[in-house]
């Protein structure tokens, strides 16, 4: 694989994210980072977590 394009890949990983309701977590793609996805293995909603990079 061409460096340059794998360095692309990893700057865009995607997040994971722990549902509320099971403790399952789940990749989130980054488009989806600040919206609220449904969980796959319980349905229920997983809110995004807080913006913590401003302070
Ligand atoms: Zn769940």
């Amino acid at each position: 694989m061409n460096p340059l394009f794998a360095s692309v890949i990893s700057a865009v990983a995607y997040t994971k994210r722990t549902c509320p309701k099971c403790r399952k977590t789940q990749m989130v793609s980054p488009r989806d980072k600040k919206k609220t996805v449904i969980c796959k293995s319980c349905g229920s909603e997983i809110p995004p977590p807080p913006d913590q990079k401003r302070f």
